[in-house]
């Protein structure tokens, strides 16, 4: 077998891509589309998900706090996906070195965080976050059903979050994880307390 490597092109497959990798870079390319079920479902999982190993531990245990790893890989989804976005499609990238090198990277990004985070579709209680309407843990959580449909996270109350009231809330989560985040770090150095500086 020839060394594709300093060949360049692929012998058998698209451009600078194994058929393989081309393949699954294909197939990762529609699954990390912004408005596709598995990147609604990335973006907030680690904190609507009912396993409490995820965003509860990581809060509490002082050592690892901060956001969720799901988070950061769909963050890192979407950074190789906004790249990919300066060519019409996975054909013309997979012709460009460096395109075809982002496609690698997509393909095995999306593959690890579907094999580590598979989306929950079933409907599931919420214990990370509290009902905004009745202050109570009783929200649910109920996934995007379609292509472009949205996560919606609700409570018998009528309260509702869903698209910007969902963002808004998830980003409001992430800045309490970080203030208890730097305020921990300020009580580790001695320094004031936390009510004095703020
Ligand atoms: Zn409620």
């Amino acid at each position: 077998m020839q060394n594709t490597e300093s060949a360049g092109l692929a012998q058998e497959g698209i451009g600078y891509l194994e058929m393989r990798d081309y393949n699954r870079a294909r197939w990762a390319y529609e699954q990390s589309h912004p408005a596709a079920p598995f990147m609604q479902w990335l973006k907030i999982a680690g904190y609507v998900n009912f396993n409490v190993t995820d965003v509860r531990v990581q809060a509490s245990s002082g050592g690892h706090i901060g956001i969720p790893a799901t988070t950061l890989a769909h963050d890192e989804i979407q950074r190789i996906s906004n790249e990919l976005n300066r060519w019409a499609g996975v054909d013309e990238a997979a012709h460009d070195k460096f395109g075809a090198s982002l496609l690698l990277d997509l393909g095995r990004e999306v593959s690890t965080a579907m094999h580590r985070w598979p989306m929950e579709d079933r409907p599931h209680k919420v214990d990370a976050m509290r009902c905004g309407g009745c202050g109570m843990l009783t929200l649910t959580y109920r996934p995007p059903r379609f292509e472009g449909d949205h996560i919606r996270v609700d409570c018998p109350c009528g309260y509702v979050l869903e698209d910007d009231g969902l963002a808004w809330a998830v980003a409001m989560i992430e800045k309490e994880e970080r203030e208890r985040r730097d305020s921990l770090g300020r009580t580790r150095r001695g320094n004031a307390p936390r009510e004095a500086v703020a």
